[in-house]
């Protein structure tokens, strides 16, 4: 027997009618290029919307078809979410700092029909736009017409501006049913290893993602919030932040390209922002402005830290100095991206360093997913806090294939998908990632996790970043080597920086070098990038033995 309710697609279209309907009054506040504030309510962001599925149509975009955005986060981008999405074509975020060959690389891949981009990125369209397959019928400019670039473009590849265009349009689309399985959004993964490869996602997983974000556990935004997403919209649709915060009626705060800490903490303050998340670089370099410029944060108490593991010195530094609650996540873009968040509680009694320690680990599975730990043979692994192993996941927002790949070639016989984290996970369900598998230190058999090496690193005071690699050596196979960068002003010396291990670790993990290096090299989405690390100094150990 079924129920007897009623039965609506979960589609992406809802969300910004809901937000319209219910909240209309509230804005999107977007920074533009040339600082300016820009702002428009859920009414005029609807209606917007529905006019440029008009402009898309006359483009000859079809359901199905993928149009891609290279662009920073402001309002002419999640207009390109809704209307893209809702008339059931699929959003392809390409990444900016991804290579120009990259760029062209996933274009073709995707066979994008249109190119929505920001005037920043009109040198690196020019560059990408011949290797780009020759799906392409246009680049489209999100500007007026008076700040039109001159970009030169293959033939056949027209050159248009945004406004213009939608001047032009009508805005008597009515936005459709469809199966709420349909592609809706294309993100490619950032390619630490090999080329970058497409994650699909649905409507129905994008809307269960939002509910999910929207959960008390987790982001659990409310209308009157003040959403500031620091993480790009190009970055696994901004963790979902740009569904979630429409979905609760909150209103959203862009910042646009400025992503330095004098900026966001700028705009944090003008515009009232109230929770905003982010990767640990960027919550480092606010933090770093905060203290050198003696400025506070008025109305935000809550930030969201992931992408990369979050150090407990930045969760310690943000509370005491700031008031400021640091909120941990893990995901990739195979998960849309949540898949755990450590929730903020008090245990009374606690020792502050047991509470720093359970707020640094990466939380909880969120409803909706499940992880578990698995061996190299893919036994699981008990929830004990001690035995670590090969996280996989699976659940309703977890990618089952890559995009052009059969369904379900992306998981294992039981429906799990293999992360390609190392992780623990204590009595009380919470996860830690220890590292990357291919970024294991294995020493003697033994595993020594970079990640905590790196975490203890950083809490020396003149080290502004640092990196644990597993460097060969001639007994142990492989020990940890350490890279570090001075902060600005300061010098290090390699004795004094492995001080900061006492008491610490194991004596067997400390570092057997320190190298001290001036910068250390990123990917696309800002994590440290080990291959490039691994490439150059792999034999360091080995070569010092030599000389
Ligand atoms: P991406 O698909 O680019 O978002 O990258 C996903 C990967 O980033 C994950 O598989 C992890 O290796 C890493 N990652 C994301 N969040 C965290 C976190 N909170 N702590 C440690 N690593 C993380």
């Amino acid at each position: 027997m079924f129920g007897l309710m009623q039965d609506h697609p979960l589609l992406i279209s809802t969300i910004v009618c809901h937000a319209a309907r219910h909240h209309g009054g509230n804005e999107i506040v977007s920074r533009s290029l040339d600082g300016s504030l820009h702002r428009q309510d859920y009414v005029t962001l609807e209606r917007r919307a529905r006019r440029l599925v008009r402009v898309l149509q006359a483009l000859g975009v079809e359901p199905g078809d993928r149009v891609a955005t290279l662009a920073w986060n402001g309002f002419r981008h999640v207009e390109l979410y809704y209307a893209i999405s809702g008339m059931g074509a699929v959003c392809h975020t390409v990444n900016p700092r991804l290579s120009n060959d990259d760029i062209a690389y996933i274009m073709a891949d995707a066979r994008d029909v249109l190119l929505f981009a920001d005037l920043t990125f009109a040198a690196a369209i020019a560059a990408a736009a011949p290797n780009c397959g020759g799906s392409v019928r246009a680049v489209v400019f999100l500007c007026d017409r008076a700040e039109m670039p001159e970009t030169k473009l293959p033939p056949g590849m027209a050159l248009l501006c945004y406004e213009d265009l939608m001047a032009a349009a009508d805005e008597d689309f009515a936005w459709p049913q469809f199966d709420e399985r349909t592609a809706a959004s294309l993100c490619y993964t950032s390619g630490t290893t090999g080329r970058p490869k497409g994650v699909l996602y649905s409507h129905r997983s994008t809307l269960l993602h939002a509910y999910a974000l929207n959960s008390a556990n987790v982001m659990g935004l409310r209308s009157h919030d003040r959403v500031m997403p620091v993480v790009p919209m190009f970055h696994v649709n901004a963790w979902g932040l740009a569904y979630g915060a429409l979905m609760a009626g909150a209103s959203l705060v862009m910042p646009g390209r400025h992503l330095d800490g004098a900026s966001v903490a700028g705009l944090m303050n003008a515009e009232r922002v109230t929770f905003s998340a982010g990767v640990p670089t960027v919550w480092l370099g606010l933090l770093h402005h905060l203290r050198a410029s003696g400025e506070r944060l008025h109305t935000i108490r809550r930030l969201a830290i992931g992408g990369s593991a979050c150090p407990p010195a930045l969760i310690d530094a943000f509370d005491r100095e700031y008031g400021l609650t640091l909120e941990h996540a893990w995901g990739m873009t195979e998960s849309s991206p949540l898949g755990t968040y450590n929730t903020p509680f008090t245990v009374e009694g606690e020792s502050d360093a047991a509470a720093l320690a359970r707020k640094a680990r990466q939380g909880q599975a969120i409803f909706g997913l499940d992880i578990r730990i698995v061996d190299d043979n893919g036994v699981p692994q008990p929830h004990d806090g001690i035995a670590s192993g090969n996280l996989q996941m699976r659940g309703q927002w977890v990618a089952a294939a890559y995009y052009g790949n059969p369904p379900g070639s992306a998981l294992d016989a039981e429906g799990w998908f293999t992360t390609g984290d190392v992780a623990t996970i204590d009595a009380d369900s919470s996860m830690e990632i220890t590292d990357r598998s291919k970024d294991v230190i294995k020493s003697g058999g033994e595993w020594i996790s970079s990640i905590a090496l790196e975490n203890i690193a950083v809490s020396h005071p003149d080290v502004a970043e640092a990196a644990v690699i597993a460097a060969t050596h001639p007994k142990w196979d492989e020990r940890p080597l350490l890279l570090v960068v001075p902060k600005a002003g300061r010098t290090l010396e390699p004795a004094d920086v492995l001080r900061v291990y006492d008491g610490k670790v194991a004596k067997w993990w400390l570092p057997d070098a320190v190298v001290v290096v001036e910068e250390l090299p990123h990917t696309a989405t800002g994590k440290l990038s080990k291959l490039t690390l691994r490439q150059k100094y792999r034999g360091y150990l080995v070569d010092q033995t030599q000389m």
